[in-house]
């Protein structure tokens, strides 16, 4: 166990050759299979209502064979060839244990019950996942810090906010959409809901992304400028190195207010549960993209869409980068409110907080607020 401790305690970069990328891909698949397996045995506490409904059970079944074959096949191949044996032994077992359990072929009653209490643990799953194979292929085929490793250093804290997001989805959805519907039930309908509504697509999806982020600006500057919310807010801002999952690192609470606000002001506005479903899948990957480690720049685009540089540039603990860039997608807010940054460089050298007082890990992080 002391090595499988070391490995996951430590970070740096995996030196291809020596069958420690292959078993660590091994050792991430089986455990993620073991979970899947367990979530086909349990569907009615282990899924997502939102996620099952929308996918494909003989899709996923697909998914998870491929990733036993995969994770059984390397730890073959290393245990073979001498590559650290341990790591290979570890992730055998976690298959043979999910092949035992059913493996892809596990049966799901279709009538399970529906109305359960749950963890979202499929959508832990398929969002790692799929958010890893994608960023991961970005940041490498663009890297800004080509020097950087996946697992950088506090790579286990940022993986541990992205896993109890996810698995909480239930608790916070509920919290969420009551209080959004909540605060907006005793208003009713609003004489510009007829209006929202006949807009087609093309025009009520840019709109409902603009009065999103005009929300999401004035929330995300409270979050700096009111002192007991900055405390809160400050753990985002705490990550000094920027990729894919720093975005993750996010406290519960803001969480729970910024999207309960965000929800509150779109059906406030009138918008459709299409037109809101389609921007919440918009901000999902836009907000990962602009935490990322990728060199994207966009032209004459920046001007009008936020890029990973821009959002760089607001996690910058450099002097002149404090307290700006507050939006989300759209650059343009910032410049009429007076928030832009003016870097004379394309990127910042330095993240994080300037006093640097918010302590490492997840638990320390969740209770740093209240200290
Ligand atoms: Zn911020
Ligand atoms: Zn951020």
């Amino acid at each position: 166990m002391k090595p499988l401790i070391q490995l996951i305690t430590s970070h740096g970069a995996l030196r291809s050759g020596s069958g420690l990328l292959t078993g660590v891909i091994a050792l991430v698949l089986a455990v993620l299979s073991v979970l899947s397996v367990l979530a086909f045995h349990f569907p009615e506490y282990l899924t997502t209502p939102e996620v099952r409904r929308r996918l494909d059970i003989d899709g996923l079944r697909r998914i998870l064979f491929a990733a036993l074959v995969i994770a059984g096949g390397f730890s073959v191949l290393n245990f073979v060839r001498g590559h650290r044996r341990w790591l290979a032994t570890i992730s055998f077992s976690l298959v043979l244990l999910a092949a035992a359990l059913g493996g892809h072929a596990v049966p799901v009653d279709p009538n399970f019950p529906n109305n359960t209490p749950y963890i979202g643990l499929d959508w832990f799953v398929l969002d790692l996942l799929a958010s890893s194979l994608l960023f991961i292929f970005i940041e490498k085929l663009r890297p800004l810090r080509p020097d950087q490793p996946v697992f950088r250093s506090e790579w286990q804290t940022d993986l541990a906010h992205f896993a109890v997001i996810h698995l909480l989805v239930g608790l916070l959805m509920a919290i969420v959409n009551s209080t959004a519907h909540g605060a907006l039930a005793a208003l009713g309908s609003q004489p510009w809901h007829a209006w929202v509504e006949q807009l087609g697509w093309p025009l009520a999806l840019p709109l409902c992304i603009l009065v999103a982020d005009l929300v999401q600006y004035a929330i995300h500057r409270s979050f700096h400028e009111v002192p007991f919310l900055w405390r809160f807010h400050a753990v985002h801002h705490s990550a000094k190195t920027m990729d894919w999952l720093a975005g993750s690192r996010l406290h519960i609470v803001e969480v729970v207010i910024t999207r309960s606000l965000v929800l509150a002001a779109l059906l406030l506005a009138g918008f459709s549960k299409g037109v809101i479903d389609a921007y919440i899948i918009i901000v999902g990957f836009h907000a990962v993209l602009n935490h990322a480690n990728v060199n994207l720049r966009l032209g004459p685009l920046r001007h009008l869409i936020v890029t990973p540089a821009y959002h760089h540039w607001h996690h910058s603990s450099e002097s002149l980068a404090l307290d700006c860039n507050y939006a989300a997608h759209l650059p343009i807010i910032d410049r009429l409110l007076g928030t832009q940054c003016k870097p004379e460089t394309l990127w910042p050298t330095h993240y994080g907080v300037v006093k640097d007082d918010v302590p490492p890990g997840f638990w320390a992080q969740c209770r740093h607020p209240f200290r």
